[in-house]
């Protein structure tokens, strides 16, 4: 299999950079990226990490990945890339400095745009499109802990199509004990989401530590990344093994329950916890003036539901969520569920 100007025969790994533009910041956005081709072949799996740069709990558990896995005994492919916004993770920072966006919503990207278009372009074009499946680590990073896998919303659930019905079982064999989806539009369009999936790509998003969990519980954070990747490669029959999980059930939970800032700037106080079962009408958290603490406003919950991510967010400045949500919409449960997806 081959990735730009990366070459790996069956049986090998192989580690390169893929060039994706030229920077003027002195910083270089060219993607790591391993390849590791099967002996046997089958399917391919990209596992990806920081494509908002401060979100590293994916991209540890890759480099743990990549010391380990051995293609000789593999049917199928993995793309490994610890780190994709190359930029941002240098500065420890979620977007591209050089042109303030986001890559994560820019695919299929444009060959001509500014950087971040540019990396958006050549990523999609030369890796994503090879990969049956895509998993993509995020994380709270500074401002919330979080853990759950996130997973497009489906248009007529009744009526799942073959992508979606894949989508379902690697939510579930993943190996958490929830999982969330965001109605449509809920956070703007999901153009990037639909170049992916219009290109076959079955995806799902891990939201995974961070937070005040950052040090405390970043191992385990790690590990429970590590183990889902190991999970998505046996689902795929990359490689054999049984499932380990948090337990047998996965709860799915509609995400729909989104907290906005109102349009008054400060420091915003969370007076719920992860987990926790909210009811309409009561107080979700506080914007506080940052400098005398006075109460600028008490924001309350809108619907019953349950605090899917957790912690305190800063900075809080401008339009933006500063709580979600989720009611949920079933109970998945891995005694009983078939976990194989086929390609
Ligand atoms: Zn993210």
């Amino acid at each position: 299999m081959r990735v730009g100007n990366l070459e790996a025969r069956p049986g090998e790994h192989r580690f390169g950079y893929l060039e994706v533009a030229k920077g003027r910041s002195g910083l270089s956005p060219d993607i790591p990226v391993h390849l590791f081709a099967g002996a046997e072949p089958g399917p391919t799996l990209l596992v990806q990490g920081a494509i908002h740069g401060g979100e590293i709990i994916g991209s540890i558990a890759i480099l743990n990945l990549v010391q380990k896995l051995d293609p000789s005994r593999m049917r199928g492919n993995v793309i490994a890339v610890p780190v994709v916004n190359r930029i941002g993770f240098e500065l420890g920072e979620r977007g591209v400095r050089a042109d303030g966006k986001d890559i994560s919503r820019l695919f299929p990207g444009k060959a001509r745009g500014s950087i971040s278009d540019q990396i958006a372009y050549r990523y999609f074009h030369e890796v994503i499109v090879q990969a049956n499946v895509k998993v993509d680590f995020h994380a709270g990073a500074r401002t919330a802990y979080e853990r759950y896998v996130l997973f497009g919303a489906e248009d007529d659930p009744q009526n799942p199509t073959e992508l979606e019905l894949k989508r379902r079982k690697l939510v579930v064999a993943f190996g958490l004990d929830q999982a969330a989806f965001f109605p449509p539009n809920t956070f703007g369009n999901n153009s990037a989401k639909e170049a992916v999936e219009g290109a076959g790509v079955v995806q799902i998003t891990l939201e995974l530590g961070g937070g005040t969990g950052w040090v405390k519980n970043g191992a385990e954070n790690v590990a429970v990344a590590e183990r889902g990747i190991w999970n998505v490669m046996k689902s795929m029959r990359i490689i054999d093994g049984d499932f380990e999980a948090d337990g047998p059930l996965c709860t799915v939970y509609n995400a729909g329950v989104v907290i906005w800032k109102p349009d008054v700037d400060g420091l915003f106080i969370r007076q719920r916890a992860f987990g926790e079962h909210v009811k309409a009408g009561e107080v979700y958290g506080t914007l506080v003036d940052p400098y005398t603490g006075d109460l600028r406003a008490q924001l309350l919950n809108t619907k019953d539901a349950i605090v899917i991510p957790s912690g305190q967010e800063w900075p809080t400045i401008g339009a933006t969520s500063v709580g979600i949500l989720g009611q949920i919409d079933r109970i998945e449960d891995r005694r009983t569920m078939d976990l194989y997806v086929s390609f």
